[in-house]
C-alpha cells in the first residue's frame, strides 16, 4: 500500500496514472490490525488485480519485509510464504522462477542481462576467430551496441551486393509501375 511513502517501483507506473489503491489506505493497511479483515482483504486484492505495477509492488514489499497490510495483492502471510520460497536471486534458475510466477526482480533481471551480454560477447569473439568477420558478427555488434568492425561490415556489403536489388512496391514511381 503506497499512500504514505513513494517507493521506487512507482517509476513503472505509466505517466499520469494512479494506482487503484490511491486514497484507500485504510482498506490496504488497517489503522489498528496488521492483518486486514477478510472483507477488506478481498476488496483490496480485487483492486490490486487491476493494477499495472502489481508484480513490482509485491516484489518491493517482500524485499523490504513489509509486515502490515496488502501489497501487490498479497496478505502478510502470503508474502511471508513467498519470501520463504524465494528463489536463489542472481542465478538463471532464480530468474526463471520469477518469470514463471510473474514476479519482477531487479537483481535477477540485471544478472540475466549481464549473462546474456557475456554470451553474446563470447559468440562475437568466436565469429571473429573462426571467420574473421561474418553477418552474424555484424548483427551481434549491433545488438551489443558496439561499433561494427571493418571485417563484419565487408562481409555484409559483399552479401548484399550479391543479391538482386528489389524495389519495394511502395517506392515504385508511376514510370516503374507502367
Ligand atoms: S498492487 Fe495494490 S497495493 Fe500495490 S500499488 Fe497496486 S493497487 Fe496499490
Ligand atoms: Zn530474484
Ligand atoms: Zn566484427
Amino acid at each position: 500500500m503506497i499512500d504514505a511513502v513513494l517507493p521506487d517501483f512507482l517509476r513503472d507506473l505509466p505517466a499520469g496514472t494512479r494506482t487503484p489503491c490511491h486514497g484507500r489506505s485504510a482498506l490496504f493497511v488497517h489503522p489498528i490490525r496488521s492483518t486486514p479483515t477478510k472483507a477488506d482483504s478481498t476488496e483490496a486484492k480485487a483492486l490490486c488485480a487491476q493494477c499495472p505495477i502489481r508484480a513490482a509492488c509485491a516484489d518491493h514489499a517482500i524485499r523490504r519485509g513489509e509486515t502490515d497490510g496488502i501489497w501487490g495483492g498479497l496478505t502478510p502471510a502470503e508474502r511471508a510464504d513467498r519470501a520463504r520460497r524465494r528463489p536463489d536471486c542472481g542465478t538463471e534458475s532464480g530468474w526463471r522462477s520469477h518469470v514463471q510466477r510473474d514476479e519482477s526482480c531487479l537483481t535477477c533481471r540485471e544478472a540475466h542481462d549481464d549473462r546474456l551480454r557475456d554470451q553474446r560477447l563470447e559468440r562475437l569473439a568466436r565469429e571473429h576467430t573462426n571467420h574473421g568477420g561474418s553477418l552474424a558478427g555484424y548483427r551481434l555488434e549491433l545488438l551489443l551496441g558496439l561499433p561494427t568492425c571493418v571485417r563484419c561490415r565487408a562481409v555484409r556489403q559483399e552479401y548484399y551486393a550479391g543479391r538482386p536489388h528489389t524495389t519495394k512496391w511502395y517506392r515504385r514511381g508511376p514510370a516503374a509501375a507502367a
